[in-house]
């Protein structure tokens, strides 16, 4: 039965990019550390060895860079022109051999991602011209493509920071739709539904009513007096005293209605599959709680309700007019009551 009332986030929009900088640095250190250390240690290959040991150190400086200044364009040049120079080593050190080309192929989801749309293009047209050169000048004294073990794990490695950036890429498009969706269809002060997303669930709702006959019922409910809420207390106490209603109205609805805000101190409540009577308790169990629960230093704040049962034959339009009409007999008999209207 209890709902907590939907947040609206307003999420930093960088943070995926924020995120995957952070994992490249890492991704690089250690990378970098622990092939440096097998370059020395069995391979006494001194001149690679140094080069990753120059990228461990360039990831930690970029690192404590972005973590003091927190600039996130600045510090994705850095580790774009990082990775270019490293790439750029190591493939002429291999000579183009042991599939060290491929790597090339990392550039464009990384650098779109990290830089946008215009920059990632125009460093993924250099690095790619770049390479299409190299192979054109030095195509007569590359070594054969051998396929040996270096060459398994290039093409391996290579797949595996695909995966890794093509996966970030796609769960981040799907959390920014998703954020976006959610602002789309929430009421900004309140966080519940909005009138555009009330107006689509209430078009629904008739609909499976006339397909299905199932009962539903509509309710509009309007905050008693808050005009004097905002004259005596300030704009800032009557948005607090919106979002406490908002938040103990849609407490103690079922998890399966819709409820929102409808406009200015107006809420709206579908319930589906409700018959009239059992709506009737629930607006009579809702207008007692806001009684109880919201309180100013007034006295406490009530709602008066109006009522109506959905039947095949409505539209939405008189749907809302017939509980528009009972919502100001409500008003009109003293408020702070719930009156049912007489739809047939
Ligand atoms: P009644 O009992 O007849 O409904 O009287 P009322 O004062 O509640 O109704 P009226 O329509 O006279 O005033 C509604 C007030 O709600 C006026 C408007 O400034 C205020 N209001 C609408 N939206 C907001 C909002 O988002 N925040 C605040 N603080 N006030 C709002
Ligand atoms: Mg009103
Ligand atoms: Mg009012």
């Amino acid at each position: 039965m209890k709902q907590s009332l939907p947040k609206l986030t307003h999420a930093d929009p960088t943070r995926h990019q924020r995120s995957l900088l952070r994992a490249v640095l890492i991704i690089i250190f250690i990378f970098s550390l622990v092939i440096g250390s097998i370059n020395v240690a069995l391979f006494s290959a001194y001149q690679i060895a140094t080069f990753n040991f120059i990228s461990v150190l360039v990831s930690a400086l970029i690192w404590y860079y972005y973590h003091r200044s927190r600039n996130l364009k600045v510090a994705s040049w850095l580790v774009t022109g990082a990775i270019l120079f490293n790439l750029a080593c190591f493939i002429s050190l291999a000579k183009g051999g042991a599939y060290s080309l491929i790597w090339i192929t990392i550039i464009p989801p990384l650098v779109f991602f990290l830089l946008g749309r215009r920059a990632g293009s125009w460093v993924t047209a250099l690095a790619y011209s770049a390479t299409l050169l190299y192979l054109y000048v030095n195509l007569s004294n590359l070594p054969p493509l051998s396929f040996g073990t270096g060459a398994m794990l290039n093409i391996a490695e290579v797949m595996l920071v695909h995966w890794f950036l093509f996966r970030h890429y796609e769960s981040s498009r799907k959390s920014a739709y998703a954020e976006l969706a959610h602002l789309s269809e929430s009421d900004r002060l309140t966080g519940v539904y909005n009138r555009g997303k009330l107006d689509a669930l209430l078009e629904q709702t008739i609909q499976e009513v006339q397909e299905k006959h199932t009962p539903a019922c509509l309710m509009l409910i309007d905050i008693d007096h808050f005009k004097e809420v905002n004259d005596s207390f300030g704009h800032l106490v009557g948005d607090q005293v919106l979002k406490q209603v908002a938040v103990t109205l849609k407490r103690n609805i079922r998890e399966g209605d819709a409820f929102g805000r409808w406009g200015g101190e107006e809420f709206m409540l579908i319930c589906t599959h409700t018959e009239l009577e059992h709506a009737n308790q629930l607006a009579e169990d809702l207008r007692q709680r806001v009684m109880d629960t919201v309180v100013t230093e007034k006295g406490p704040i009530t709602i008066s309700i109006g009522l109506v049962q959905i039947d095949p034959t409505l539209t939405s339009t008189e749907a809302i007019q017939f509980v528009d009409r009972a919502l100001y007999k409500a008003k009109a008999s003293g408020r702070n009551t719930v009156i049912i209207a007489q739809s047939a």
